[in-house]
């Protein structure tokens, strides 16, 4: 979005709350990204506060955006929501939607405003590389939330001559030793609770310094793959944040937004959200364990 308003000659800024994962650092505009910090938020609230137009986009909620969402309060700005996150928060909050949840990655949905405004070909090779990103690290790589338009807008974008090859190796194959052997540990951590056809692991702030604060996207997922499995959890233990970060995926009608919602202060999507909790991380475990009997009719009707 940044590059093709860029393209159209307007002055625009990037700014994002926190850091984001190593393995996406390449990507065209990166250089442009302004990073929350104690050193820019001078410049950062100068720009929210005198801009015409801030869009938001793959969040609407605010609370995802702190540090940065006081500076909010002072501006005058129209607010663009551009989103595909499940259940709508702050409805009010923005002057202009384009929200659409059933949308596999908020890319498809910026792919539909350039496309609709008739400025397909504005769709240079930077532009679809990025737009590709979104789509393949939220599907993840064409598995998940697929629809006859994510193939459709994938092949749209093939035909501006993206190199595929290039970006899945940047996306998929520069891990470090700290992330393949904190992998490694994460693993052999994963308990199964058969009757709930559960799968969860746990990450332990020695741990996760212990590997350098490594890189812990997509470890989740794994308990997937695990036969018959349908709900898989992973506990972090944030010793920056000083609270346990949990990522949730489920298969099939298991909704963990709604989950994630009600146990976790979360949210995100019917088979993929995150969390949070303020207990230790065996409290945390010991409360999960707690509730998860509630969902076991739910879990063992699900047909794979
Ligand atoms: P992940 O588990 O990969 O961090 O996130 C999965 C999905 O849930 C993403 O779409 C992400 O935006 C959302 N999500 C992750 N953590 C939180 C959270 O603490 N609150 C809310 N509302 N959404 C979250």
């Amino acid at each position: 979005m940044f590059l093709y308003l860029k393209k159209l000659n307007h002055d625009v800024s990037i700014i994002i709350p926190t850091n984001y994962p190593h393995f996406l650092k390449w990507l065209p505009n990166n250089e442009d990204f302004i990073i929350f910090s104690e050193k820019n938020q001078g410049v950062i609230k100068e720009k929210i506060i005198y801009s015409d137009i801030i869009i938001f986009i793959d969040v609407h909620n605010l609370y995802r955006i702190k540090p940065i969402d006081i500076f909010l309060e002072e501006s005058k700005a129209i607010k663009m929501l551009i989103d595909h996150h499940d259940h709508l928060k702050n409805d009010d909050f923005f002057d202009l939607k384009f929200y659409d949840p059933t949308a596999s990655s908020t890319s498809i949905i910026i792919f539909r405003i350039i496309n609709s405004i008739g400025d397909f070909n504005m769709i240079d090779l930077r532009i679809a590389t990025c737009l590709y990103v979104s789509l393949i690290t939220d599907t993840g790589s064409f598995r998940f939330s697929i629809t006859p338009e994510t193939h459709y807008i994938a092949a749209k974008l093939l035909e501006t001559g993206i190199d595929i090859s290039y970006i899945n190796n940047r996306i998929y194959s520069i891990y470090t030793k700290y992330r393949m052997s904190l992998l490694g540990k994460t693993l052999q951590n994963v308990k199964i609770i058969s009757m709930y056809r559960t799968a969860y692991t746990i990450i332990n702030a020695y741990d996760l310094k212990d590997h350098n604060y490594g890189d812990t996207e997509g470890f989740v997922n794994y308990g997937l793959d695990i036969k018959n499995i349908v709900f898989s959890l992973i506990f972090i233990e944030d010793p920056i944040q000083k609270l346990i970060k949990i990522s949730f995926r489920s298969k099939g009608n298991f909704d963990v937004n709604t989950f994630a919602k009600k146990h976790f202060s979360g949210g995100g999507h019917k088979n993929a959200a995150g969390g949070i909790s303020n207990k230790s991380l065996n409290e945390t475990i010991k409360y999960f364990n707690s509730i998860l009997p509630i969902y076991k009719k739910i879990i063992q009707k699900i047909n794979l």
